[in-house]
């Protein structure tokens, strides 16, 4: 292997102050104070030379506004700032299929989309549309991977798969049965992709479940894992701290992304 590692993007497109215990599972177990708890909604960029890899494309504005999230950028237009348009079909990783990964997974019609196989099967099935799933499953968006699926589009893993050199998507359940990071070698290491497998850092230190998981001993056993690894950064799904964490992108994304392995 002697190409360099992949540039990680970071792209903030979307926020909302609600209260912690909204944000972690039987809060008040925990016996502390309620307060005020801001999460942020990003997608995730994999770039090397004109290799563009997605991960996940956010939430519409619909899906965001019917939830009263703030839509601060729309995704594809924070996207075609950098020079990647739907027309490019990049490959989109789908770390999970809640509305805030999928959002706008109808705008990159030619597309491949890589999805675990329990998490594809799950969203489609009759489960799915009742109101604890529902709630963060859109069957409209669901429809998106339907129709991906049917023009071969869908390309459906268990376990473990490296989709290109460096870029590998491990399933590991949990929040939803096919929740799904991503690790990938940059030139300043492993980049962790957590994604919804862990939305905040307090979650992994303080072992603090999220508000919702479809199975809640697997996501422990998850947030072990993630502690455990070896990666240089991890990088969760929706921390607000994420941008204060990691090197400014800049021009033309100034204070709405970070990225990780730049080149040069
Ligand atoms: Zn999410």
């Amino acid at each position: 292997m002697t190409r360099s590692g992949w540039e990680v993007i970071i792209i903030r497109h979307g926020t909302r102050t609600g209260r912690k215990s909204e944000a972690y599972m039987n809060f008040s177990f925990y016996g502390e104070e309620d307060a005020p708890y801001t999460t942020d909604y990003f997608l995730w960029v994999l770039r090397r030379g004109s290799d563009v890899i997605l991960i996940d494309t956010g939430f519409s504005r619909a899906g965001a506004e019917q939830r009263g999230r703030t839509v601060l950028v729309d995704p594809v237009e924070a996207l075609s700032r950098i020079g990647i348009t739907p027309e490019q079909a990049p490959p989109i990783v789908v770390t999970h299929a809640h509305y805030d990964h999928i959002g706008n997974l109808d705008r990159f019609p030619a597309s491949t989309l890589h999805i675990a196989a329990s998490e594809y099967e799950f969203w489609t099935s009759g489960i799915a549309t009742r109101p604890l799933f529902s709630h963060f499953g859109d069957q409209a968006e669901v429809d998106d991977l339907r129709t991906a699926e049917r023009e071969g589009r869908l390309v459906q893993f268990s376990g473990e798969t490296e989709i290109e050199d460096g870029v590998k998507i491990i399933e590991v359940g949990g929040h939803t049965p096919g929740q799904s990071m991503v690790a990938v070698e940059t030139e300043e290491g492993q980049v962790l992709l957590a994604s919804d497998a862990a939305h905040f850092y307090e979650e992994l230190d303080r072992d603090m479940p999220f508000v919702s998981m479809a199975d809640v001993p697997e996501s422990y056993r998850v947030l072990e894992r993630i502690r455990d690894t070896n990666a240089a950064h991890v990088v969760t799904g929706h921390d607000p701290s994420t941008l204060e964490r990691f090197p400014g992108y800049g021009d033309p994304l100034q204070g709405i992304a970070a990225i990780l392995g730049r080149h040069g």
